[in-house]
C-alpha cells in the first residue's frame, strides 16, 4: 500500500468508527494552543486563512485511496491543527461529495473561525460537524484553549449559531473536560444554558464529553474520573450528552499488506501519540509486526516512548 502525506489512518476513532483522516494544515498550525492537545504545542499560532497545503496533491491521494472502495464510516477533516484555516477546504469537501458521494464527511473543528461567512460557506455541506465548546467563561476558555489574539468564547457560540442556521449538517458539540477548570457545576450550567439558547429543544444533535486519553501538551492535565464525567452528563440533561469511551466498532480485518508499514506508522503517530495496539487496530496489522517497526523507529531516534496510565504511547520526535 502506498504511504500518504495528507491522509492518515483509517483510524479506529472512539466517536466516528472507522475514520480516514485528511490533514489540510502543516503540523500544529492552529488558532488555539490547548493544554490538552495530543499533538503538542502549537507551532504556527495564527488566525490567517490560506492554502497552507496545496489541495491538488490532497485530491490525488483521495482519488488513489478511495478508488479501491474501502469501508469507511467517515472521511474526517482533522489532524495536527485547525482544518478550517485552509482556505480551500470547501473545494476538498465538494470534490468528495461529487466524486465519492457514497462516503460521509466529518469535520472536527475548534469552532474559532465559524463566525466567518466564508468558513460557513466552505463547510456547510459536510455531513457531520463537531465544534468544541470547552468553556463559555472567558477566563476558563483562555486557560484551556489559549486562543490567539482576538478570539473569545462568545464568538465561538455566535459562530455555532450561524452554522446551525446555514447548514443542514448534523452538529455535535465536543466538550473536553479538564479537572479543576471546567468540571464545576457552575461552568457546566453556563455551557448548557448557552447551547440551549441556540435553538431551544432542537440543538445540539449530541454533546460528546471527552477527557484525556493520550498524553496532552501539559503534563499536569489528567484524565477526568468516570464519576465526574457521569455527574456532568446528568447536569447537561435534557441535552443529549454521551461520554466518549473506548473504540467499540468493528475491528479491521487483519491485512496481509505489510509494505510501507513503517512509513504509515510514522504518518499516524506524527499526528497523535498511539499505543502499539491503537496502531495495530488502525492498520489491521499484527501487534508483533507493529512492535517490531516501533522498535526500529525508536532505535533510530525517530520516535520516543512515553509511559502513561493507559499504557506505553509512541510519539514522534519530529
Ligand atoms: S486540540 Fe485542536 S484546537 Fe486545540 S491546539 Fe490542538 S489542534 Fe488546536
Amino acid at each position: 500500500m502506498r504511504s500518504y502525506k495528507y491522509l492518515f489512518g483509517p483510524v479506529p476513532s472512539r466517536r466516528l468508527g472507522v475514520s480516514l483522516g485528511v490533514d489540510l494544515v502543516p503540523f500544529k498550525t492552529c488558532t488555539y494552543n490547548c493544554i490538552y492537545c495530543e499533538c503538542g504545542p502549537t507551532k504556527e499560532y495564527t488566525a490567517c486563512r490560506k492554502e497552507y497545503i496545496k489541495i491538488g496533491p490532497v485530491l490525488d491521494e483521495l482519488d488513489d485511496y478511495l478508488s479501491s472502495k474501502p469501508e469507511l464510516d467517515y472521511i474526517t477533516f482533522s489532524g495536527g491543527g485547525e482544518p478550517t484555516l485552509n482556505s480551500k477546504i470547501g473545494k476538498v469537501i465538494k470534490f468528495i461529495k461529487e466524486k465519492y458521494p457514497e462516503y460521509k464527511t466529518a469535520l472536527l473543528t475548534n469552532g474559532s473561525l465559524l463566525y466567518r461567512e466564508d468558513v460557513i460557506e466552505d463547510i456547510k455541506d459536510c455531513d457531520l460537524i463537531i465544534p468544541s465548546v470547552d468553556a463559555v467563561s472567558g477566563n476558563i476558555f483562555k486557560k484551556i484553549n489559549n486562543p490567539a489574539k482576538g478570539f473569545s468564547a462568545g464568538r465561538v457560540i455566535e459562530g455555532i449559531k450561524k452554522l446551525r442556521l446555514k447548514s443542514n449538517a448534523e452538529i455535535w458539540i465536543e466538550v473536553f473536560i479538564v479537572p479543576g477548570l471546567n468540571d464545576t457545576k457552575k461552568e457546566i450550567g453556563k455551557i448548557k444554558k448557552r447551547l440551549m439558547a441556540i435553538s431551544p429543544g432542537l440543538f445540539p444533535d449530541k454533546i460528546q464529553l471527552n477527557s484525556l486519553d493520550r498524553p496532552g501538551t501539559k503534563e499536569w492535565v489528567k484524565r477526568t474520573p468516570p464519576a465526574t464525567m457521569t455527574r456532568i452528563k446528568k447536569e447537561l440533561s435534557p441535552l443529549n450528552a454521551e461520554i466518549i469511551g473506548g473504540y467499540k466498532g468493528k475491528k479491521k480485518k487483519e491485512s496481509q499488506e505489510k509494505s510501507n508499514l513503517e512509513k504509515r506508522i510514522l504518518g499516524l503517530i506524527k499526528r497523535r501519540p498511539c499505543t502499539a495496539q491503537d496502531i495495530a487496530d488502525s492498520f489491521g496489522a499484527k501487534k508483533g509486526e507493529v512492535s517490531r517497526n516501533l522498535r526500529k523507529l525508536e532505535n533510530c531516534g525517530k520516535i520516543k516512548k512515553l509511559h502513561k496510565e493507559r499504557g506505553e504511547f509512541y510519539k514522534s520526535n519530529g
